[in-house]
């Protein structure tokens, strides 16, 4: 950027100064910065000086908020320059064998709506393809027909799209039964797989004391035989499965012949008729195989299907994907549990899956919360194998980068209380619909006498408040009734009498407003302009963001979205 005028160098300056420090900036800082970056100004430095209390002053007149979206939208180079230093932006750590381009693949299990903990799975393989370039592949892993819910096929791709991947193909596993037969019938043919017809019960002892059950020497011939009885559905539930031949003296009982196929009378699957199913180990490996995957990002609590899975690749003599296993990541303070969601939305005491007690995506979108923010908090938790909980104020402050310089300011006026101001004029309040942007205009608050403002600024002793972008008012106390007057328009009369700078709105023109959080409602009102916002995160100064979620004859509904 150029600049000339020393005024307003000085100005960003101490703006960027109070960013990145926040309090007050002191003038020999800000007058250094000023000399280092513009060194033909060091022969006006007495000019400088002089003015240098003024840019303080200007910038300690702000809030914190305003300060951020003013540097942003004036001077975004001084504010990037700001974050590149103070971020530490993370950058994924390299991949092996990546160079000459990566296929990776997001595989989530439609069982129910996608929710912050898939969302990292999500980003990261995204991130990946993006940096090696290739192909993302989107794998709804449905053959477990007890965990498929039909709408979830749906809820997926919508979340999905909303988070804004870079898929490239999507395969559904239900579609791809007979290449798992297939497969199942060649492994077979190796010898690295049989059917076992013992029950349950049986085969785990036999497992737990490393012993051979008796259908593991069974023929090929015979095994063969076996797998087209399960096919044809002579063998019922439970009757037979196929098993992987492993290490019966593997220390892990877990590892030792883990099942490949199972058969499920029941239920029906919602998209293909069948009742002979690969369990996950098999039907990943298979399309991990097939589909070409390069490398699998995936959680910690894969680590034994990674294990089990060699002992298929082996068999069939396929090479192996890159594998890396991200630590737990603890979600605190919303509902992920699938089945808690739907017990709680069939019961009544959730209102839908974008219920904003409940982490899922839909309800993250519903708080004004947006993909982008999701994907770099994500993105920051980055691929360590440590156990980490998740931080929602690092979410928070993701989106508020990305909103702040975005949503309009508007007053809500929580729990509001009448009040008569005595002595003041018809006034018309000209408030900025975004402090750092003078581009998009003003909001008009007419005051003809009474106005809202909310109960919790007015207790016993207050005696002077600023109605922002208004007037001072003073507060006078009769035995606990306190009464209003104009004191003039002062800013500098209300900082100095410390008064604190309020929120408020017009009594003749204001609209009942909802805001919701997780946490419970808070009732109130805020500006009629509000209802043009539908859908869109404004900032409710001095409360915090808020998506505008509805509004109607009877007024709005906002759900909070952070400070
Ligand atoms: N569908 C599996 C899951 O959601 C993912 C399997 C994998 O990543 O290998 O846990």
């Amino acid at each position: 950027m150029v600049l000339d005028d020393p005024k307003e160098i000085l100005f960003l300056c101490a703006l960027q100064n109070a960013v990145k420090h926040g309090g007050v900036p002191q003038a020999g800082a800000v007058i250094g910065m000023v000399m280092g970056a513009h060194p033909e100004l060091r022969s006006r430095a007495k000019e400088v000086s002089a003015l240098a209390k003024d840019a303080i002053n200007a910038v300690a007149t702000l809030s914190p908020e305003e300060r951020i979206a003013m540097l942003r939208t004036r001077a975004p180079d001084m504010f990037d320059a700001l974050s590149d230093r103070h971020e530490h932006k993370k950058v994924l750590p390299d991949l092996e064998k990546a160079e000459n381009g990566v296929v990776m693949r997001f595989a989530p299990n439609p069982s129910g709506p996608l929710h912050i903990g898939h969302a990292r799975a999500a980003a990261l393989n995204d991130a990946y393809v993006k940096q090696y370039g290739g192909r993302y592949i989107l794998r709804i892993e449905d053959t477990d027909p007890k965990r498929v819910d039909p709408d979830a096929y749906g809820m997926v791709a919508g979340d999905l799209k909303w988070l804004g991947l870079g898929i490239t193909e999507t395969v559904t596993q239900s579609d791809r039964l007979s290449l798992y037969y297939d497969l199942c019938r060649q492994l077979i043919e190796k010898g690295g797989a049989y059917v076992c017809t013992c029950n349950n019960e049986r085969f785990r002892e036999l497992k737990q004391a490393g012993t051979a059950c008796p259908c593991r020497g069974q023929t090929v011939a015979k095994n063969l035989g076996l797998w087209q009885k399960m096919l044809d559905h002579t063998f019922r539930e439970g009757e037979a499965s196929v098993r992987i031949k492993t290490d019966l003296s593997n220390p892990d009982p877990a590892m030792r012949d883990f099942p490949a196929f199972r058969i499920l009378d029941l239920p029906p699957h919602p998209k293909v008729k069948a009742h002979v199913y690969p369990l996950m180990n098999f039907s990943v490996v298979a399309d991990d195989h097939l589909l070409g995957v390069t490398h699998v990002i995936r959680g910690k609590d894969h680590i034994a299907n990674t294990r089990r899975q060699r002992y298929i690749y082996d068999h069939f003599g396929w090479k192996v994907p890159v594998y890396r296993h991200y630590g737990r990541m603890g979600i605190e303070g919303v509902v992920l549990s699938t089945s808690q969601m739907r017990l709680g939305i069939n019961g009544g005491t959730y209102t839908g899956w974008d219920d904003i007690r409940l982490g899922t995506l839909r309800a993250l979108a519903r708080r004004g919360i947006s993909p982008e923010a999701v994907k770099n908090a994500m993105l920051a938790i980055g691929i360590g194998d440590t156990d980490i909980s998740f931080s929602w104020d690092n979410l928070y402050a993701e989106n508020r980068k990305i909103v702040d310089p975005v949503a309009n300011r508007y007053f809500f006026v929580s729990d509001p209380l009448r009040v008569r101001i005595e002595g003041a004029a018809r006034h018309t309040a000209h408030a900025m619909l975004h402090p750092g942007d003078a581009a998009r205009g003003t909001r008009t608050l007419e005051f003809e006498g009474t106005v809202l403002i909310p109960k919790s600024e007015i207790s016993e002793g207050v005696a002077m408040l600023r109605l922002k972008d208004l007037f001072n008012v003073r507060v006078a106390w009769d035995n606990g009734t306190p009464s209003f007057t104009f004191s003039g328009d002062s800013l500098a009369d209300a900082r100095a009498a410390r008064a604190r700078i309020i929120q408020w709105l017009p009594a003749q023109d204001s609209v009942p407003c909802t805001l919701l959080s997780p946490e419970g409602e808070m009732t109130g009102a805020c500006e009629p302009l509000v209802r043009k916002e539908l859908n869109n995160v404004v900032q409710f100064e001095r409360v915090g963001f808020a998506r505008i979620d509805a509004a109607n004859a009877s007024g709005i509904r906002a759900y909070f979205t952070h400070k």
